[in-house]
């Protein structure tokens, strides 16, 4: 069974803006823990029997792996006690989320899912089997080698308004 939380587990395109997520978002004093990123089909249907045929609230209405199968991750507030009750940390998160290219669970209609993000190619992907690569990590890179700005100030202005703007526009450029 496969129930991984390791950001190395996605596929590189994803790993690589997921990384950039988790350190944007801590340097905009939000506290992110990654809780999941691949899971296989065994676990999945472990989860689909959790509120059906096991004790617990219904998390999922998918039998098989979908986006968990490298282009997805759930994350949660790294505050014990205090995971999941405070809408306004997802809703801080999904805001830079979306704006490096990732779908967030918090705005679908039918099953609302705040703690998970994806790559969907903006909602455009039509299965996950065939979705394509993410440009945000490569061309992040490619911007830092051309401006000669070292890593962590590339990060630090990704993290605020105007300088996250720019980055944000030209990272996501194809
Ligand atoms: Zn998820």
């Amino acid at each position: 069974m496969i129930n991984s939380r390791d950001i190395k587990d996605l596929r590189p395109d994803v790993a690589g803006a997921c990384d950039i997520f988790v350190k944007v978002c801590k340097l905009r004093g939000l506290n992110v823990l990654i809780t999941q990123t691949l899971r296989d089909n065994e676990y999945q249907a472990a989860l689909y029997a959790q509120g059906r045929t096991k004790p617990g609230a219904i998390v999922t209405n998918s039998k098989t792996v979908t986006y968990h199968s490298g282009l997805a991750f759930d994350i949660c507030k790294n505050v014990k006690g205090h995971e999941y009750d405070d809408p306004e940390f997802f809703k801080k998160c999904a805001a830079i989320a979306k704006s490096m290219g990732f779908s967030w669970g918090g705005d679908w209609k039918k099953f609302p899912d705040r703690p998970h993000f994806q790559w969907d190619n903006n909602g455009k992907a039509t299965s996950y089997k065939t979705v394509p690569a993410m440009k945000y990590y490569d061309n992040f890179a490619d911007l830092q080698r051309r401006s000669g700005l070292a890593y962590d100030t590339m990060l630090y202005l990704a993290a605020y308004d105007y300088g996250g703007d720019l980055i944000r526009k030209l990272a996501c450029m194809d």
